[in-house]
Order: C-alpha cells, then sequence, then structure tokens
C-alpha cells in the first residue's frame, strides 16, 4: 500500500469516527435539535417553572405525586407512556380531574432514533388516541424516551405543529440518589423558566416521591410559581 493510500484511508476512518461522535452528541438529551422547536426551558425573568414526571403513570407512585401536589395546591405535567396508560385510565382521569396537564412520552419509551417514520408516528398516535380515550380534552404536548430526538423525529413533530419539550434540570432520581441529593440537584439548578424532569414510572421512585414535599416546599420559598407546560410555554409565546 501506498503512502498516499494509507493516509486517505485513515482521513476516511477520522471522518467515519467523527461523524459517529457527532452523531452521538446530537442524539443526547441536551443537544440542539435541527429541525422545529424544542423547548428545554422558556427564556424569563418570572419566577416560573415547571415540574414534569415522566414513564408513568404507576399505580404505586402516581397516586403518592397527586397526593403530594394536591396537598401544596400545585399543578404539574405528566408524560405519559401509551402502554401504561392502556393500562391504568383511571389514573390519567385521576391526573387530569385534578387540573394537571397529559404529556405524550411515546408509547412504549423505545429510542425513537434509527426507527422508520411509521413506527415513531405509530409511538405517537396511539399514545394520543389512549390519552383522549381516557376522557383527557387539553393539550398533549410531546417528549421524547431518553430525550432522544435526531432528525426523523423532530421532522414528524414538525409535521404535526407540535413542539418537542424536553427539559434541562435533571436530578437523575433514576440513578435512585438520596432524596435530600435530588432536591439539592434542582434547588442548585433552580432559574426563571426551568422545566424539571422527574419520574413518577417504569422503576423505583421512592426516593423522588420523599423528596417531592420538601422540594415543592423549598422552591415555593424562593418565590417561584408552578405552572403546566402549556401555561409555561405562553409565557415564551407572549414575550
Ligand atoms: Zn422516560
Amino acid at each position: 500500500m501506498t503512502k498516499k493510500r494509507a493516509f486517505k484511508i485513515f482521513l476516511t476512518l477520522i471522518f467515519i469516527a467523527a461523524c459517529a461522535c457527532c452523531l452521538y452528541w446530537l442524539k443526547g438529551h441536551s443537544a440542539p435539535q435541527l429541525i422545529g422547536q424544542a423547548f428545554f426551558k422558556v427564556n424569563t425573568t418570572e419566577k416560573i417553572i415547571a415540574l414534569t414526571f415522566d414513564d408513568g403513570p404507576s399505580p404505586i407512585f402516581t397516586p403518592q405525586i397527586l397526593d403530594i401536589l394536591k396537598k401544596h395546591i400545585i399543578k404539574a405535567t405528566f408524560f405519559v407512556l401509551g402502554e401504561k396508560a392502556q393500562k391504568y385510565p383511571e389514573l390519567l382521569k385521576r391526573i387530569y380531574e385534578e387540573g394537571h396537564e397529559i404529556g405524550n412520552h411515546s408509547w412504549s419509551h423505545r429510542r425513537l432514533i434509527f426507527k422508520s417514520p411509521s413506527f415513531i408516528r405509530r409511538e405517537i398516535l396511539e399514545t394520543d388516541r389512549i390519552i383522549r380515550e381516557a376522557g383527557y380534552k387539553g393539550p398533549i404536548h410531546f417528549r421524547a424516551p431518553y430525550g432522544n430526538k435526531l432528525i426523523i423525529l423532530p421532522w414528524i413533530l414538525k409535521t404535526m405543529d407540535r413542539p418537542h419539550i424536553l427539559f434541562d434540570i435533571i436530578p437523575k432520581d433514576w440513578e435512585l440518589p438520596s432524596p435530600h441529593l435530588i432536591s439539592q440537584r434542582v434547588m442548585d439548578e433552580l432559574h426563571p423558566g426551568a422545566i424539571i424532569l422527574l419520574h413518577d414510572g417504569d422503576g423505583d421512585r421512592s426516593n423522588a416521591v420523599t423528596a417531592l414535599d420538601g422540594l415543592i416546599a423549598d422552591i415555593n420559598k424562593r418565590g417561584y410559581k408552578f405552572l403546566k407546560i402549556t401555561d409555561l410555554l405562553r409565557e415564551h409565546n407572549e414575550k
């Protein structure tokens, strides 16, 4: 092999590695979305935030979370999974009857990257259908599993005229940090317009539930108001 040919192969390999790194970075939950509109937070100086719960509903944790929200008289947004929502329509009913918003977090929580457009559409539309069948009449925003997006999902959301709702405060409750650490992670990053990611389903969410009561009290003490996602986005659109 000539030196020139070896150099060309080397450059090609570097290029492929760079593309792979770029794709890996772009699929991440904090990477920018290349198509359509994505919200990681809302730009505002007002002390308003949104509390969001993913991966439910869960017959164990969702009712406990709803009780805590009711006690503090605050509203939140629940990004539910279609396959779970189908099993527990009465929990969906309780969520919206208590004034909270319901979002769509896909049907099966599979990563919606490197999947066909028809698969992705089905994951979204079937979950919408179950949410509507439970009697929910409010807006249904979408959040991708793991916040993964790349190209096809954002393009599909754009054709549906739906923004992608992500998050910018991630206390990583799925790693089961102590309730104290969950609260501390949120409080350290708290800022106007934040979207906080917690979970009510698909695993042991007991530490997040234990943290929640004190966390809401701490956020209140700092003078913040809790809004549902649609109300937080309205703040953005009215600017
Ligand atoms: Zn999730």
